[in-house]
């Protein structure tokens, strides 16, 4: 044999031990691509071995606005299945990103396509007209979109995902349903343990950067009353700020939550001139190295929020 067709017999050779290699670590495996890493963790929670995910946005990313990158159409040409959270939650950058893979299994409609936000009970849903809303710059249009920040909404979240993997593979349904009923139950007890720890705290007035936070108030009940954007997505003005200022003063709000993504500046300020404490809660898994699945996120918010809380230097209620 010739050197070169050694050298070529060789590659070859190579080659198909890379393709059997490839095949063996997964390509059987449902491929899952998620806008939010939330969803991706759920996903891989209901899907277990049977699937692969990957997040486009990174926990420590405005979910409003992330970076369309050409890589992105990659992965999602190559999917089988793609979730969203909707509501126009990913306007800015999903469509591009559709638009460019070209898979049309994974596009509404589509079977490998789905909507998180199918039959969860919205809050703020807006009687003014969508349309008119997004010209004022609002974008929070069909409803407040971060609902995966309650764990009781995220079984249904887990419920759609749990759907759409049965649509696919029919035949591993007992899995799906025994991978969902898990999720639930850990879920459950997550959130039973955490309203516990905070419940002390029920009724904490907090002052928000963003409007993230209505579905965690919801459930772990603390008092959500103001925000430091005038409308969701536009930056305050000086004016604003001395109205929230005045709104803190008034009513003794000691309390302001902010996602790592915004900007402390304007959140800083009004701490000084109030003296309330600037807590950093976590929107999304990964937004801290350690919150490595959906059942961290809950667990470090809580946990932060009460440490806030006590430096804040509000006192229990049993002990008044
Ligand atoms: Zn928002």
């Amino acid at each position: 044999m010739l050197k070169k067709q050694k050298i070529y017999a060789l590659a070859a050779f190579i080659a198909l031990q890379v393709i059997a290699f490839a095949g063996a670590a997964g390509a059987d495996k449902i491929k899952i691509v998620t806008s939010l890493p939330d969803l991706a963790s759920i996903a891989q929670e209901i899907g277990g071995d049977y699937v692969t995910t990957f997040s486009i946005a990174k926990g420590y990313q405005d979910p409003h606005f992330v970076d369309p990158k050409p890589s992105y159409m990659i992965r999602l040409q190559k999917a089988d299945i793609f979730i969203q959270v909707g509501l126009d939650l990913e306007i800015g950058w999903i469509p591009p990103l559709l638009e460019g893979a070209r898979n049309g299994a994974i596009l509404p409609g589509g079977k490998g396509y789905i909507d998180a936000s199918v039959g969860i009970p919205l809050l703020e849903v807006p009687t003014g007209e969508p349309s008119k809303l997004r010209a004022e710059g609002d974008i929070h249009i069909y409803g407040n979109p971060h609902y995966w920040l309650d764990p009781l909404r995220g079984k249904m979240i887990a419920e759609n995902i749990h759907n759409g993997l049965i649509r696919l593979q029919p035949e591993n349904e007992a899995q799906f349903r025994s991978n969902l009923d898990i999720f639930n139950q850990k879920i459950d007890a997550l959130t039973q343990n955490l309203q516990d720890k905070i419940s002390d705290y029920a009724g904490t007035k907090v002052i928000a950067f963003h409007n993230s936070w209505p579905y965690f108030d919801e459930r772990f009940h603390f008092d959500l009353v103001g925000f430091i954007e005038p409308k969701p997505g536009i930056p305050p003005s000086p004016k604003h700020l001395v109205s929230v200022i005045n709104h803190m003063k008034q009513n003794d709000i000691r309390i302001i939550i902010i996602s790592p993504y915004f900007s402390k500046k304007s959140a800083q300020l009004i701490a000084s001139k109030t003296s309330a404490v600037l807590i950093e809660l976590a929107s999304s898994v990964g937004a801290q190295a350690e919150i490595k699945s959906y059942f961290d996120l809950f667990e470090y918010n809580i946990n932060k929020l009460i440490e806030g809380i006590k430096q804040a230097g509000i006192i229990k209620k049993n002990n008044k």
